[in-house]
């Protein structure tokens, strides 16, 4: 008799290598792991066997019941700056990263539990995660990977079979979720806060060995590996500010070192164009609205930055703080120059001009003005490009501004001499149709609820190709209507 295979191909890199930045931990027992979704093409990048997981023994390996041959389950510590002030000690509270995989192109990809139970870091907190906030993560990860963002993955969800009080028993549930690492910027801070700069060294170097390789020999590696960060996650915020996407906690917990994003609570898509939206209930003073995201990644990028002093210049701290100062200089110019790039794209331009910046703002600005959808403004934009511009110019109340603006456009396209059908293709290429409209989610995880996960795969089955418009579809394409009133969003549940 030949032995079965292993599930998992495990090699946990942090288990071997970092000891004292995490506790090793297992999840809690739950009495009936179900699998509700099951990611097979991600199961199958990551080169696991999804039948082999599409079973009982998978359910409870993804709640946490029983950890794979190979896995080092781990709770890891870390620290951060929540809402602008510093907690010291915070960590995994409810997740266990339970291994790391090599996928099919040769990347190290962490999968990690959230939901899994109390552990050391739990802080009074009851270490579980409930239907909607674990389907809400599922589908807009997803929605954003098929965006083509840098992202943390799902690639299970199961219902545990417990009730978890929240505001009300609310079924329990485990996400299995996929990231290139879920090294953070308060993981850096945790040891720095400590000042036990030894493991804020053996941190860096484990982060340049896993996402900037070609470092790890530079003896100027540390200021280089911030500079790195700096434009992933400028280009991070450029890609999120370009469809419309709020994240809604950016606290430096919640921001990463891979430049994927990570942490889907209370985030939410933009319909109309508003630079002040903010969709999370405890969000009162707008710290994380739409507009405000490239200036607290900045800000972000700051906390980091302090904890890399001491590598950067050891004894002389004077001269780190000015080359790290120098490169935090150079953030708001990486994110604009994404962002024009990306808006350029959006209106099937082909060349720069010197007024690009003007130029896109005034669009911007009269579709605030007017509460124009943004997703919609832009995907009809690429049918004014190949000559109708009916249902852009029906998004405006007042035509005038539009007219005005589109006019200049028009004859910049004219002016660039391209296909117009070609631009139109184009522009549907980086404009999406779909996106994860905030009462369509509402609607899946409502129905999740009460274990209907119907009209959950349906939208994550539509948000897989959110560029490609198909018949039948009509009703994932606009906003809510109006008499829906405002949409919240909750944090940490
Ligand atoms: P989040 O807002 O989800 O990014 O979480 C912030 C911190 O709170 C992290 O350290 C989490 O592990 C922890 N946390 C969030 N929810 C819970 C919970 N239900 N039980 C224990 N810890 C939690
Ligand atoms: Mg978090």
């Amino acid at each position: 008799m030949t032995a079965k295979p292993p599930l998992f191909q495990f090699d946990n890199s942090y288990a071997r290598e970092m000891s004292g930045f995490f506790v090793a931990w297992e999840g809690a027992k739950v009495p009936s792991p179900d699998l509700v979704l099951f990611n097979r093409s991600l199961a199958e990048d990551l080169g696991l066997d999804p039948s082999a997981l599409e079973t009982r023994e998978g359910a409870a390996i993804f709640a946490g019941v029983t950890p794979p041959d190979g896995a080092s389950p781990l709770a890891q510590v870390y620290a951060g700056h929540q809402f602008g002030g510093f907690s010291p000690q915070l960590g995994d509270g409810r997740a266990l990263l339970i291994g790391e995989v090599i996928d099919k192109l040769g990347h190290r990809r962490d999968i990690q539990l959230k939901g899994s139970g109390p552990t050391p870091f739990s802080r009074g907190g009851d270490g579980k995660a409930v239907i909607g906030p674990v389907l809400r993560e599922y589908v807009i990860g997803e929605a954003m990977h098929a965006l083509g963002i840098p992202t943390t993955r799902a690639l299970a969800a199961v219902t545990t079979g417990e009730n978890i009080f929240r505001e009300g028993p609310k079924p329990g549930a485990v996400l299995a979720r996929v990231a290139s690492s879920h090294l953070r910027v308060g993981t850096f801070q945790f040891f720095a806060a400590r000042s036990d700069t030894e493991k804020v060294r053996q941190l860096a170097d484990y982060a340049i060995a896993r996402h900037d390789p070609d470092l790890a020999q530079e003896s100027d590696r540390y200021i280089k590996f911030f500079a790195r960060v700096l434009e992933r996650q400028a280009a991070l915020v450029a890609n999120w500010v370009l469809v419309g996407f709020v994240h809604g906690v950016m606290n430096t917990d919640n921001t990463t070192i891979s430049g994927e994003t990570i942490d889907y609570g209370p985030c939410a898509f933009i319909d109309a164009y508003d630079p002040a939206a903010v969709f999370s209930s405890i969000d009162h003073g707008g710290r994380y609205a739409f507009g405000r995201q490239p200036m607290i990644a900045q800000w972000n990028l700051a906390r980091l930055a302090e904890t890399l002093l001491a590598l950067i210049c050891p004894g002389d701290l004077d001269k780190a703080v000015e080359l790290v100062s120098t490169e935090l200089g150079h953030f708001p110019d990486f994110y604009r120059k994404h962002w024009l790039v990306g808006m350029r794209a959006k209106l099937g331009l082909q060349t720069e001009d010197e007024n690009d910046q003007a130029f896109f703002e005034v669009l911007l600005t009269t579709m605030h003005e007017q509460k124009v959808d943004y997703t919609l403004l832009f995907r009809h934009l690429g049918e004014a490009a190949s000559g109708n511009a009916d249902k852009a110019r029906a998004l405006f109340n007042e035509t005038k501004a539009f007219d005005d603006w589109s006019l200049q456009w028009q004859n910049r396209l004219a002016k660039e001499g391209a296909n117009a059908a070609l631009v139109k293709a184009d522009m549907d290429r980086v404009n999406p149709i779909y996106i994860p409209r905030n009462h369509k989610v509402e609607e899946a995880l409502t129905a999740a609820e009460v274990g209907d996960y119907m009209p959950t795969k349906r939208l994550l089955e539509v948000l897989s190709s959110p560029f490609e418009e198909r018949v039948g579809l009509e009703d994932y394409a606009g906003p809510a209507p109006a008499d829906l009133g405002p949409y919240r969003t909750f944090c940490g549940t």
